[in-house]
Order: C-alpha cells, then structure tokens, then sequence
C-alpha cells in the first residue's frame, strides 16, 4: 500500500499531559481522509505537527517518504493548507494575495492564478480587498492559496467552518474535483461528521488525543448497525417467532409496527417466515444508523471503557 503521509506512535504533551497520544495514521496517495473528532480533541496539534508547526513530543512522521524531522522544511512545498483562522493582507486583493504567496513558496506560474480564483468562486472580485470580504469569501480565499502551487497534499483543518449550506456544498465539490483532477490527496478535520461522510475515502477518528477508528468508508457504511421496521397484522405473535427463529431483539413500536435490530438476515426471509406461520406484513423498510449516532455511541463507550477495541 503506497501510504503518502504516516505517523507512528506521534504523541505530543502540554505541560505533561498527552494531548496527542501515540497516534499511527496511514494515509492513502490520492484519498480524502476525513478526520473526525470532538471539539478539544487534537486535531489541529496533529496536523500542526505534520507541518512542523508543532515538534512532537515523541513518535515519528514520514511525508512522501521522507521522515520529518526538527529541521525538515523542504517537503512543505508539497503541501497546501489551511489551518485555524487564515490569515490574509488585509489591504490587497485576492489576486495580490495569491501573487504575495507563489511569490513567497517560489511558485513562478502565476498564470494559475485566475483559474485558481475562477475555481473557488471568487471571481469578478477584482478591485475587492481582503478586508471587506464575507466570512465565506476569505474560507474560499484560503482554500484558493492552499491549492495554487499546485501541491501533491492538501491539509484543511475545518474548512467547512462558517460557509452556508450552498458554500458547504461547493467545498465538497471542489475537495472531488481536486481529488479526481489534480490527484490531490486531502486530509480534513471535521467535528461534525455528516459535512465529510459523503466525500471521505478514509475516516480517522480522534478521541481525547487516540486515533480511536481508522477505517474505509466503505467498510464503515456496511458496519453500521441496521435496523429492520415492520408493519404487521400481529405484533406480539411476530415478536415472538422472530426472536425464536432468528434470535434477534424485537422491539414493539406500536400496535402494527415491529423494530428489529442486530439480525443477519434478509428482510425477505423475515417476511416468508411470518406469512409461512399465519402473520401478515404490510410493509417492510430497512433503516440505518446514522454514521453521528456511530460515532457518538462509540466514544461514549470509549469514555466509559479503559479496554477499547
Ligand atoms: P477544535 O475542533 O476545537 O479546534 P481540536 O481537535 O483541533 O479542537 P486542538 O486545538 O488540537 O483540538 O487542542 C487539543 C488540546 O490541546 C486542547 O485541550 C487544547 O487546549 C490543547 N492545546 C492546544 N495547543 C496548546 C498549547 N499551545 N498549549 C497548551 N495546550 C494546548
């Protein structure tokens, strides 16, 4: 497997308290990793360290390759990013910043320039200066400069943060286009699961400083708990050969309805069996958990358990 950045047992301390806590992360050349966590959880120390904006405490970082150490700087060419609040020239335009920065990283094609505002949706601003750009504007505007010198990896901390549902929606795709296009390889940190489930190739969960779950998206969608809701003529007499025959937990809702939980059989079979023994079905769906309700059971029960698989 062609891992593009991987840490090993990373852990960083604050005042002697792991903040990040033996993390190994493996990400893919070429995926959308989301990585999810609580506020407070570690994630912005994490990518810090993978800049060398932060020194780890301990553990250790390779980057295409190459193990990062205290003096490694020259690998940043290859990374876009945008961490916490961006920073701009208040005065100049968006172009101007974009030139200040090619300038800065050494990136002579500035002709890129005007395709790169073109692509976040920040054209015909011409004449308009940083400082009277909406909240919005400046997300777009910071994204725009983590992607003009075209770099292999993209780091975006939150990105999502203050757009509206329209502006969410164009970062997403944007973040594909990039993926698909450019081959980039995105890492994005998210507390809020559903803003990166649809895009995400990879998840990483942290959890008070752990990697608590890394895992493909798929894998997680076919891992979730499902739950079978039916409508029958006999509730109690479904519940009752449905937990004898296939040994799973029933729950009556209602008068008519039955949930059915924890059970690896098709909801087909469920059917046949219940007209086979005289009850009825008049409707059958099949519900999933939401990847929020996963994520939150599974730290809740981390925060309860000190064994955690
Ligand atoms: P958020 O989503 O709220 O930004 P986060 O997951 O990015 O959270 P971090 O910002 O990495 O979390 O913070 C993790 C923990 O480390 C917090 O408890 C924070 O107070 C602490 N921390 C971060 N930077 C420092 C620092 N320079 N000195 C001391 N503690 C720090």
């Amino acid at each position: 497997m062609n891992y593009i950045i991987q840490t090993h047992q990373l852990t960083k301390h604050y005042a002697g308290k792991p903040v990040i806590n033996q993390v190994s992360m493996n990400i893919k050349e070429g995926e959308i990793y989301g990585f999810l966590g609580p506020n407070g959880a570690g994630k912005t120390t994490l990518m810090k360290m993978l800049l060398n904006l932060v020194k780890p405490t301990s553990g250790d970082i390779f980057i295409l390759n190459q193990p990062i150490m205290a003096h490694s700087y020259t690998y940043l060419k290859n990374i876009g990013s945008l961490i916490e609040y961006p920073i701009f020239y208040e005065e100049l335009t968006a172009q101007e910043n974009l030139k200040m920065h090619c300038a800065y990283m050494g990136y002579k094609d500035q002709t890129h320039i005007k395709k790169v505002l073109d692509i976040v949706g920040l054209q015909q601003i011409e004449r308009k200066k940083v400082k009277e750009f909406s909240l919005g504007m400046r997300q777009r505007l910071a994204i725009g400069r983590a992607i003009v010198a075209k770099p292999k990896i993209l780091i975006l901390d939150e990105p999502i943060n203050g757009l509206d549902p329209i502006g969410i929606k164009e970062v997403r795709e944007l973040l594909v286009m990039l993926k698909q296009q450019y081959k980039m390889t995105i890492l994005i940190s998210s507390h809020i699961v559903s803003e990166i489930e649809s895009i995400a190739d990879t998840i990483g969960v942290l959890n008070d400083g752990e990697l608590i779950e890394e895992i493909p998206m798929q894998s997680l969608r076919d891992k979730r708990q499902s739950m079978i809701a039916m409508v029958v003529s006999d509730t109690k007499k479904a519940k009752q050969i449905v937990e004898e025959k296939f040994h799973a937990n029933v729950q009556i809702m209602n008068v008519r309805t039955l949930n059915i939980q924890q059970v690896n059989v098709k909801p087909s079979t469920i059917t046949k069996h219940l007209i086979m023994h005289g009850v009825d079905v008049d409707k059958v769906e099949t519900l999933h958990q939401s990847l929020e309700d996963y994520f939150v059971k599974k730290i809740n029960w981390r925060n309860q358990n000190d064994s955690f698989n």
